[in-house]
């Protein structure tokens, strides 16, 4: 007998899931008590405190590991991104369709 794998049980918790997947869940005990754990899993976490940081916590953070500054990109040339083959500036308009 095929069971409803976690993805479906998930799905049933969040009210999305499959006919099938109800069924069976209702009719199964090994799904049904999964089932029946994941609801007071999902019950637990929702009563939990909102919990939010006082401060703004970064400068602790960032003296703790020791980053001073991110090290700017490599910049490539710009002769070899803003021109053709021809030395012109991609970006300059012949004249004569002015
Ligand atoms: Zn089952």
């Amino acid at each position: 007998m095929m069971h409803c794998t976690m993805d479906d049980l998930l799905a049933l918790v969040a009210g999305e899931g499959s006919a099938w997947a109800r069924q069976h869940a209702a009719a199964c005990a090994a799904c049904g008590a999964e089932l029946e754990a994941l609801y007071q899993r999902v019950a637990q976490l929702k009563a939990l405190p909102a919990r939010r940081s006082a401060r703004d916590r970064w400068p602790a953070v960032r003296d703790g590991v020791g980053v001073s500054r991110v090290s700017p990109r490599r910049r490539r040339s710009p002769d070899s991104s803003c021109s053709d083959r021809s030395g012109r500036s991609r970006w300059t308009r012949p004249s004569s369709r002015v």
